[in-house]
């Protein structure tokens, strides 16, 4: 349930409203937008009476909110949520492209990467130091070490890091390193891990689950944002089908669907969802064209020598070439690419 007030409504108002549920055994989440205030509901308690609620002063609606999530609901908030990252608000009109290898695997690695999406126009930089992997005999990630390096990456070139989070005793320290916590499709569920980012307040980027619907994808956002943490970018990567020619499906639908349900960013990762680089291009235009927010793409220097991912990795020279694509389609629906690169400013 959530309870819209009128744009006339006084803070006084708003504050008895809070009052009343709370009193009959309700948690409230306030979104305060730049018109009108909607207070959430939230929990469970006695019965709510909505035409009660509705009589007190300041209120103009009480309405029902059809789906499971609430907070992550456009009807609970109905203006987009806009993430600050290196200059841009990812949300808003400024695509944000996040660049980078799967994992790192040196310093001179992430470092030169680092660079080199920047040059081509990356908003921030990607790559792993802990990563789930399918095989226990396969690279396992460099942890913290991996997170110094990212940090240096960082200090030299300016761009914010995105790395993936695994479990909540290691959250901590991936906020003290990077920008963005990633969790990663195998982790969507994995609760004590949500609950985890959503205390750190540290932005994140959720993941879909190779096999999750799309209302578990908000259910999973639900629980992050239930801490009070507001800065979650869904992440659409490609889910499991019967299809064996791409390593997942890319689930154009889920963007429409997703910018539709919820005021949250949504960003596409067509690298992991074909998982080879020659068909990255074009999903990343369709997934612009849908209406993403940006992208996270597999940047390597020598993919044919990836501790992981390489199939899917573009080679640096390759992602200036799409970014300078998406930069031409960006305006056709309503989007602009900004960076802060010079080569991508004069060129
Ligand atoms: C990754 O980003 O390298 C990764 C492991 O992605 P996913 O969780 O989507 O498989
Ligand atoms: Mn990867």
């Amino acid at each position: 349930m959530i309870v819209v007030m009128s744009t006339t409504a006084t803070a006084r108002d708003i504050s008895e409203v809070i009052a009343r549920i709370r009193s009959i055994g309700y948690e409230v989440h306030l979104s305060e937008g730049k018109e009108r205030t909607i207070i959430g509901v939230i929990g469970r308690g006695r019965p709510l009476d909505r035409e009660q609620l509705g009589l007190l002063p300041g209120v103009q609606d009480v309405v029902p909110v059809s789906h499971p999530y609430k907070i992550a609901s456009r009807e609970y908030h109905p203006d987009d949520t806009l993430i600050p990252l290196n200059g841009i608000e990812v949300g808003g009109p400024n695509l944000a492209i996040i660049a980078g290898p799967c994992a790192v695997e040196s310093r001179e690695q992430i470092i030169e990467t680092a660079y080199a999406v920047k040059e081509a126009g990356a908003t921030a930089l990607r790559g792993g130091a802990f990563k789930p992997r399918t095989s226990p005999y396969s690279f396992q990630g460099l942890g913290e070490e991996g997170l110094r390096y990212l940090a240096e990456a960082r200090e030299q070139t300016g761009l914010p890091v995105v790395t993936e989070v695994m479990e909540p005793a290691t959250v901590q320290v991936c906020c003290d390193y990077a920008d963005v916590l990633q969790i990663g499709a195998r982790n969507m569920q994995n609760y004590a891990l949500l609950h985890a980012v959503g205390e750190s307040q540290h932005p994140v980027l959720l993941k879909r689950g190779m096999s999750s619907t799309i209302e578990e994808l908000l259910m999973a956002a639900e629980y992050i944002l239930s801490h009070g943490n507001m800065r979650v970018m869904l992440c659409e990567r490609g889910i499991r089908t019967f299809e064996t020619a791409t390593r997942n499906t890319f689930d154009l639908n889920a963007i429409p669907v997703l910018k539709q349900a919820s005021h949250l960013p949504v960003i596409a990762d067509p690298s992991h969802a074909l998982g080879k680089w020659e068909y990255v291009e074009s999903v990343s235009m369709g997934a612009i064209a849908a209406g993403a927010d940006g992208l996270i793409l597999e940047v390597h220097m020598d993919p044919d020598h990836a501790e992981s991912d390489g199939r899917q990795s573009l080679k640096p020279e390759r992602f200036a070439a799409l970014v300078s694509k998406i930069t031409q389609l960006a305006p056709i629906v309503g989007r602009k690419v900004t960076t802060h690169s010079p080569a991508a400013q004069h060129g």
